[in-house]
């Protein structure tokens, strides 16, 4: 039995941990500064894991890591938080560099895959996991088996239409759900109903937060109330959507956004129930929020690297 190594490639961030076979409790930690802007992102990812590198034998390294990307291959393909990350073949690379097996998906995925294995989907054998922050993402796990499609880009589910006519999303096409219920995207509406004239006791600014306008609903303000109310509306209408076709025994919401709770979720489940196709969907149907904050793409990474070397 082979200690394995699971990477968290973050924005801000890389982290790297050693784990011992059946142990979710690391044996060995390391973060580093990503600088994902900056060249010879790379080394820094292989120098963390030499830095961490344990005596005995490692069977196996997983990667959760932003996209698009390919999973099959072990590719990037053109991550715009990474720009030097243009078709870049990192498992190979990685593989090569350590003499052992790599494996890689997305961060959601990833983050979907941990919370069924060890977080708050244990037990389910059809799990919907999404993550709202920034972007909004997902990760499905369908009869006992990660989603990951024929090109490996399945379960991107802050990408489905919801308005062809809706506002542009953080990928450049119209209306998708992330358009409407990220981070940004509800900060964006308050600040267009601000240049509007509609009253409000926040004030538009250029890094107005999800947080923020939370914080100015707790305390009454109608508009803040209402981006959350148009937020949670449209993200109902998503989620009905991945009722019909994934139909989950639990839907797990990560993420900051997700953190607001009742503001988002009571509009939210208001408009799941309208706008699903058939009630019965909904019968024991567990909506609940993510479990394991922080640590979710490390363990998703830990658990892919094993399901693949097992
Ligand atoms: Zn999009």
């Amino acid at each position: 039995m082979s200690h394995t190594i699971a990477v968290d490639i973050g924005g801000t961030q890389i982290r790297v941990a050693v784990y011992e076979p059946d142990s979710v409790k690391p044996i060995a930690h390391q973060r580093t500064r990503s600088l994902a802007t900056e060249p010879g992102i790379y080394n820094r990812l292989a120098q963390a894991i030499e830095s961490v590198w344990p005596k005995g034998t490692v069977g196996a390294i997983g990667i959760a890591s932003p996209g698009p990307l390919d999973p099959y291959t072990g590719t990037i393909l053109a991550t715009p938080n990474i720009p030097e990350w243009q078709n870049f073949p990192l498992t190979s690379k990685l593989s090569e560099r350590f003499s052992v097996p790599a494996y890689l998906d997305n961060d959601a995925n990833m983050a979907g895959l941990a919370e069924w294995q060890f977080g708050a989907g244990k037990g389910h054998q059809d799990v919907v996991y999404i993550t709202i922050s920034t972007g909004i993402g997902g990760g499905v796990i369908t009869n006992g088996c990660l989603l990951q499609g024929f090109h490996g880009m399945g379960a991107e589910l802050g990408h489905m239409t919801i308005d062809p006519d809706g506002p542009v999303c953080g990928c450049g096409h119209r209306g998708h759900v992330e358009s409407f219920s990220s981070g940004p995207s509800i900060a964006r509406f308050v600040t267009e109903q601000l240049k509007a004239g509609q009253k409000s006791s926040l004030h538009a600014q250029p890094n107005l937060s999800a947080a923020q306008i939370a914080d100015a609903a707790r305390e009454g303000d109608a508009l803040a109330i209402s981006a959350f109310e148009r937020a949670g509306h449209y993200l109902g209408i998503a989620v009905a959507n991945y009722l019909a076709i994934f139909d989950p025994s639990i839907l797990i919401f990560g993420g900051g956004v997700s953190q607001v709770g009742d503001l988002l979720f009571k509009p939210f489940e208001a408009s799941l129930r309208k706008h699903t196709f058939h009630p019965h969907y909904l019968d024991n149907l567990v909506i609940t929020k993510a479990a394991l904050g922080d640590d979710a793409g490390l363990l998703g990474a830990l658990a892919l690297a094993r399901m693949k070397v097992t």
